[in-house]
């Protein structure tokens, strides 16, 4: 263990950040890899860190609700450093990467005391502030907002919530030279034009509104460009740059008009990744490549060509789901009107209902899930009314769906879905002859007359196997 791990270290420090998912996996901290963490996931290993002696785990204050909200201090060194998680409630990436990257200092520390051997360079040169979640009342309802419904990274002027009065003050009483703002972006941006999902965004927010660049926000931008190697290394494509319109409520922007250096660093979706653990994973990556070149002052090589060839993010360019190449009939319901592609979201944030929000060319769209339905016609599907109770097997259901039934109407209660399949029970939008925006998606495809997709609710059966294609249950 101790073999890998200073193998791991070496890597890490010749290499910053260049760590193989494999190594980086010693230090994730179990328990922290769900869609949302509350002050509970924390509380333990806040204890743990309390009995540390190699940092200082102070609380800064407390939330509207009473809960504690924690300022961890690392190294005694003279450059500044404040990063501050989960503002957002809802926004817990960025929190999981801090206690991981607490688990990697952790193990050196111990490796330190084993060995007698030197601990990390930069932490001569830096001293580390840290408040991972800064908002536990909005984690603990799973809501961007404080307990009061305000959004606490719009507070920085105002100052009306205890959170964001205690960042004030930490960040008054600290003077870090450098900030990072860490937050959860929509997993519907894009990066640029690629199609892909914007794993990770980047921005070095503006201090005015003519977005000007100082010395600060020059450093900041040269902190961006320095990581951009590592992030087209382990995320070629899908590195974004944050919109950069000056929020004059915003930390981000307030902080870097006190002369912070301020990079905002947005955790995004990945494909097959619903809880975001690259993303978590490339944070760490991320602070310890910083901290180092904070540390030796390497990030001032690099000029802002890097940090300006990271593409804008492409906000709704991602769909939950596409199907492309589906034939419309006419009017009268016979022959191809017309071939289109449909693209569903589930609204609020990947949580709410399933809508469809294109009809149309889909092409400039990148789809988590994507089908070609070439050949394939849209139909509505018969309704199949609910007179008296029905028990559904698999078996049943498909049979209902070969038959061209795509949905029920009548007393949802009269029906006992045993089929592990979605079905659709008085559903909006359906029996009409084409698709309808903003409606909810239950539809029938068929080839040669014969049914071979039903899409429920936006989730796609596939009748020869029974198979669903659950594009909604996260990404
Ligand atoms: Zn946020």
């Amino acid at each position: 263990m101790l073999k890998q791990l200073s193998l791991w270290l070496a890597l890490s420090t010749v290499l910053p950040g260049l760590a193989t998912a494999a190594d980086y996996a010693k230090f994730t901290v179990p328990g922290l890899a769900k869609g949302q963490l509350s002050h509970s996931d924390i509380a333990p290993l806040i204890a743990y860190y309390q009995q540390q002696d190699w940092l200082e785990v102070t609380e800064l204050g407390r939330s509207v609700e009473q809960r504690p909200i924690y300022l961890i201090k690392i190294g005694n060194g003279e450059r500044k450093v404040l990063a501050w998680s989960q503002m957002h409630g809802d926004e817990p990436t960025a929190t999981a990467a801090i206690f991981d990257l607490l688990a990697v200092l952790d193990a050196r520390q111990q490796q330190q005391a084993a060995t007698g051997d030197g601990g990390p360079a930069w932490l001569d040169n830096v001293s580390l502030y840290l408040i991972p979640m800064l908002n536990p009342d909005g984690a603990e309802r799973k809501s961007r907002f404080n307990a009061l419904g305000i959004d606490v990274n719009r507070d920085a002027l105002a100052l009306q919530t205890p959170e964001g009065q205690l960042l004030m003050q930490a960040a008054k009483q600290i003077k870090p030279h450098y900030g990072f703002n860490l937050h959860d972006q929509n997993r519907y941006h894009a990066a640029g034009e690629n199609k892909k999902p914007a794993t990770i965004s980047l921005l070095a927010p503006a201090y005015n509104e003519a977005r000007e660049i100082n010395p600060s926000r020059h450093a900041a931008m040269q902190l961006v460009s320095a990581v951009k190697p590592l992030l087209d290394k382990v995320l070629p494509e899908q590195l974004g740059r944050y919109d950069d319109s000056y929020s004059i409520r915003s930390f981000g922007d307030t902080f870097s008009k006190m002369g912070i250096s301020t990079v905002l660093v947005e955790s995004g979706g990945q494909y097959n990744d619903p809880f975001r653990q690259q993303a978590r994973q490339i944070n760490v990556q991320l602070y310890l490549s910083w901290l180092e070149m904070i540390s030796n002052g390497s990030y001032r090589d690099y000029d802002l060509s890097g940090y300006n060839s990271i593409p804008m993010n492409t906000s709704g360019g991602m769909k939950d789901l596409i199907i492309s190449n589906i034939s419309l009939p006419k009017l009268d319901g016979s022959g191809v009107l017309a071939r289109v592609d449909l693209a569903f979201t589930a609204g609020g944030n990947g949580r709410g209902q399933v809508v469809l929000d294109e009809i149309g060319d889909a092409s400039i769209y990148g789809g988590y899930h994507s089908l070609d339905a070439s050949g394939m016609h849209y139909n509505a599907g018969k309704v199949y009314p609910l007179t008296g109770p029905l028990s559904l097997s698999a078996e049943k259901y498909l049979q209902l769906l070969a038959e061209g039934y795509s949905h029920f109407t009548g007393k949802a209660g009269l029906l006992s879905n045993n089929s592990g399949l979605p079905v659709a029970i008085n559903p909006r939008g359906v029996n009409t002859l084409w698709p309808q925006r903003s409606m909810t998606t239950t539809f029938l495809l068929t080839k040669d007359n014969a049914v071979q997709l039903a899409v429920v609710d936006g989730r796609l059966i596939r009748l020869a196997d029974a198979s669903l294609l659950d594009a909604f249950s996260g990404n």
